[in-house]
């Protein structure tokens, strides 16, 4: 049976010295950090910020003119961030980029969330991105984000992070009166709108209309100076309310919400903050929006990248739009998002000749998509044997993935959005567990690894170099052979292999 083929066997765990290692524990005790202090794609972009100025990244406006080995920031809506490194050639030649999101699945809160009913006030949510909506119920969710304010106020809200702040909860069903909603199908069991998170049950006294909701507004004007209308311009979402933890009595892994995509945006900051003289332009994006489709102005649907790379050439005072348009479609481009690790509590979804493991490294993934690929990029083999390359110099330790068995789903990323310029772009990541769930799973060695990836391709990964892979070898230069006969003996083969 082809499913019992093994193709991985060696893990990173061995491949790597105790000191790498050690290494990689130190390098996610950071990553820890980040999951559990930016748990939207607004907390995750002022983290990026405040840790790229304090790495000696400049905003534009203190910048002249950008000479190499200059670093800059570009933030947009403050869901969006860019970290250039200027490199000695030519912008023409081409960038290279690093894209990973910073939005993950997650309940919302609707524009009127707030009702009373049966002597509860409860917050109305509707989800963003793929989630199991079983999975949201009967734990604590905290709520972050913004409402701004008629006079353009903006109130930052962040309510059940610390040990003392209240948090809010989706009750379930007790299963005494489940017997209905144990038979639906999976899918169906929990509705959407009865995804409401408790937010109250004590009265203002005074009132006689909804009291509860009256107690609770009452609350948010004194704390936070903001009355119900102020409501219908905000985003604000509810999330699991725990930090990020170890995982297992080795310590060996990450248990946390948002990994995806954050594992990709925390593993491409620290490289990026790193890279020092390149010579192609070094390009570290962090965007919004991937969950649902890379819509709006902070999704990859958008002309985000060329506006972003026009803006860099413009200030190097390189204006003209074939200029950009050169720049663009020279680029390469790593879509830095995480893939399906293969779960022996499933294995009837995976395949294991091509699906991806834990803890063996960052995976290359050619194609996502549905059904006969559809929605995918495709990588270009070119592309795919030169990263290869780059990544086995570097001693970069990757794995090939597949999202699961063909019939089973499927799965998007921005690859092919990026793709639309002409660059040669492909997927590289982090494989998870439990991958949209509000406890998602990662291997500290593959997280140290996808650092590793990012880091030698945003320094190294040149146009000029692995231009063999690109020799196209004439056909028919060896002929078949009319029998087996006068191929060389196995042992021979090898004899020269070992040599
Ligand atoms: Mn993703
Ligand atoms: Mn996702």
């Amino acid at each position: 049976m082809p499913d019992e083929g093994k193709k991985k066997v060696v893990s990173c765990w061995s491949k790597m010295t105790e000191d790498k290692i050690q290494e990689a524990y130190s390098f996610n005790a950071g990553y820890l950090d980040f999951l559990t202090s930016a748990k939207t794609e607004r907390e995750a972009a002022d983290k990026i910020s405040q840790l790229a100025l304090a790495a000696g990244f400049k905003t534009l406006e203190k910048i002249d003119v950008p000479k190499a080995g200059d670093k800059l920031m570009i933030t947009s809506k403050g869901k969006v961030v860019a970290l250039v490194v200027i490199g000695t050639q030519p912008m023409e030649e081409g960038f290279n980029i690093v894209v990973s999101h910073i939005d993950s699945p997650r309940l919302d809160l609707k524009a009127r969330p707030i009702y009373e009913a049966d002597g509860m006030a409860l917050l109305k949510t509707h989800y963003y991105g793929g989630i199991k909506k079983y999975q949201w119920p009967a734990m604590p969710l905290a709520l972050h984000g913004v409402v701004v304010k008629k006079d353009g106020t903006v109130k930052n809200i962040t309510i059940g992070e610390k040990a003392e702040d209240p948090v809010f909860t989706i009750a379930d069903l007790l299963p005494h009166l489940a017997k209905d909603q144990m038979e639906k199908k999976m899918s169906e069991a929990i509705n959407a709108e009865s995804l409401n998170a408790l937010v109250g049950s004590r009265p203002l006294l005074q009132r006689e209309d909804d009291p509860i909701k009256a107690f609770v507004l009452n609350i948010l004007q004194d704390r936070f100076n903001i009355v119900e209308e102020d409501l219908t311009s905000a985003e604000l979402q509810l999330v699991p309310a725990f930090p990020a933890r170890e995982v297992g009595l080795d310590r060996s892994m990450i248990g946390a919400y948002g990994q995806d995509d954050r594992v990709s945006a925390y593993t491409s900051l620290r490289a990026a903050l790193e890279v020092e003289q390149p010579s192609r332009t070094a390009l570290c994006l962090f965007v919004d929006k991937e969950e649902i489709g890379s819509s709006g102005n902070t999704g990859l649907q958008s002309l985000l990248i060329e506006n972003i790379v026009a803006e860099i050439m413009h200030k190097a005072g390189i204006n003209d739009y074939f200029s950009l348009r050169q720049a663009l479609a020279a680029s390469h481009a790593l879509s830095a998002d995480v893939n399906a690790a293969i779960d022996p509590n499933y294995p009837e979804v995976f395949e294991k000749m091509n699906n991806s493991f834990m803890s063996q490294g960052v995976v290359i993934t050619k194609y996502t998509g549905s059904r006969g690929k559809s929605g995918s990029n495709d990588a270009n083999p070119e592309y795919i044997a030169r990263i290869r390359n780059l990544f086995d110099e570097a001693g970069v330790i990757w794995q090939i993935g597949e999202l699961g068995k063909v019939d089973i789903g499927g799965g998007g990323t921005v690859a092919q959005y990026i793709a639309h310029y002409g660059m040669e772009v492909v997927d590289c990541g982090v494989a998870l567990l439990g991958m949209h769930s509000p406890f998602e799973v990662s291997s500290k060695v593959d997280v140290y690894m996808a650092y590793q990836a990012y880091k030698v391709f945003m320094e190294k990964f040149s146009s000029k170099v692995g231009h063999q892979a690109q020799v196209m070898e004439k056909r028919g230069d060896t002929p078949w052979q009319k029998t087996t006969s006068d191929l060389r003996k196995w042992s021979e083969r090898l004899a020269e292999q070992q040599r």
